[in-house]
């Protein structure tokens, strides 16, 4: 796809706000330890009120939700990356807690291999400093590939290993085996990033699990919720961009870290020495997707502007859910029921039926009428895009 966005895109920065720092003399919180940081450009505080402010956020955000109860089995999904390790660290805080605040549910990590940028060498090397930092968290360990996973028809229980997973050179290519080579990198991300929520939900499925945890921070929500929009995949964000996808009727994706920014997470572990894998990113050009190009976006408002990045999150979080009997084959999201005003995916349709049929304009009588009077839908509008780029579907 062609993109003329460029790095002008700022040209309106003049006329906007820029962050304001503020040198506070005493900590807004206890008033009177020296400050050790800044939020938000605004807000100081000294260590332990700052370290206090996350665990107090991290567990009102799963309390007011009221969903977990005690002994449910949650699934919490391990990345290398900081954002995870710290979840993991709040999340053992809290189990490890005497008081009446202590969380009460039984967690599994699983851990899903899917780091196909990197040789095989540093691929099982990230494994391995994986275990190390679940287990000294004394959290049970489960490895899946994702390959094996998008590969193999057969039950979930052949792809779980608790070690000992094998890894091949071959992975990308056995996962891509049924994409056509043209495929954007918009498309395989937007395929990963499916395949990959269908395997969790199996996997916690299988593992009795009624929750996944996800460590997404206010910025990935923000990406995802903008990537959503571009790829014609709105009526999505409610599932995407909030606290929770209940998409799946037995199994709930939750984001106990969606409303942290990532100086908070950085600093939480800073504070607690938390080291974690950091395996080497991808070094991918910024316009080659849609995923790339909304990253480097929703940052540089992060760093300039980090109020929008809010704004948009909690505009996204009031968006309606759609509500429909019928669901994607591919994403599982509900396809939306009639509705008076057209959805982008009926505007769609008909634009591509007035421009592909030779319209008696005497008699226009379909306008009135749903478009779809059969629901025969078996993909959303997006994934009915993305379906074209399956060989045999
Ligand atoms: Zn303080
Ligand atoms: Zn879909």
């Amino acid at each position: 796809m062609m993109c003329s966005v460029g790095d002008d895109i700022f040209e309106g920065d003049k006329f906007m706000p820029t962050k304001q720092v503020t040198t506070s003399k005493t900590c807004n919180k206890c008033k009177t330890a020296e400050p050790q940081l800044v939020l938000r450009g605004k807000d100081a505080y000294c260590k332990s009120c700052f370290l206090e402010g996350v665990t107090h956020k991290f567990k009102s955000t799963l309390g007011k939700s009221k969903l977990i109860r005690p002994r449910d089995r949650v699934l919490i999904v391990y990345e290398d990356n900081g954002n995870s390790t710290a979840l993991l660290h709040m999340v053992r805080n809290g189990l490890n807690l005497s008081t009446p605040k202590k969380l009460n549910f039984i967690p599994v990590v699983v851990f899903v291999e899917d780091q196909y940028h990197l040789p095989l060498k540093e691929r099982h090397n990230v494994i391995e400093q994986a275990k190390e930092v679940i287990t000294a968290l004394n959290f049970d360990l489960i490895l899946v590939s994702l390959a094996q996973y998008a590969t193999n028809s057969g039950s979930i229980d052949k792809l779980i290993y608790s070690e000992g997973l094998t890894i091949s050179e071959s992975d990308k290519d056995e996962l891509f085996k049924n994409v056509q080579t043209d495929t954007s990198d918009t498309n395989k991300t937007e395929l990963i990033s499916i395949i990959k929520r269908n395997l969790l939900i199996e996997v916690a499925k299988h593992l009795d699990c009624k929750y996944v945890f996800t460590s997404e921070i206010s910025m990935d929500i923000t990406t995802n919720l903008l990537k959503n929009v571009s790829l014609g995949r709105g009526s999505q964000i409610p599932l995407e961009s909030g606290f929770c996808d209940d998409r799946d009727t037995q199994v709930k994706i939750l984001r106990p870290l969606y409303l942290f920014d990532s100086k908070e997470i950085e600093y939480y572990n800073k504070y607690n020495n938390i080291t974690y894998v950091h395996a080497r990113t991808d070094e991918v050009n910024t316009y080659s997707s849609i995923h790339t190009l909304m990253k480097k976006f929703v940052m540089d408002l992060q760093n300039n502007f980090p109020s929008t990045v809010t704004t948009v999150l909690k505009t996204g979080d009031k968006i309606e859910r759609v509500k429909g009997k019928a669901i994607c084959q591919l994403c599982k999201a509900p396809l939306c029921d009639n509705v008076p005003q057209l959805t982008s995916e009926e505007s769609t349709k008909f634009s591509s039926l007035i421009s592909n049929t030779k319209v008696d304009f005497t008699n226009l009588d379909f306008v009135d009428k749903p478009l779809d009077q059969t629901d025969e839908r078996v993909f959303c509008l997006s994934c009915n895009e993305l379906s074209k780029c399956l060989i045999n579907s």
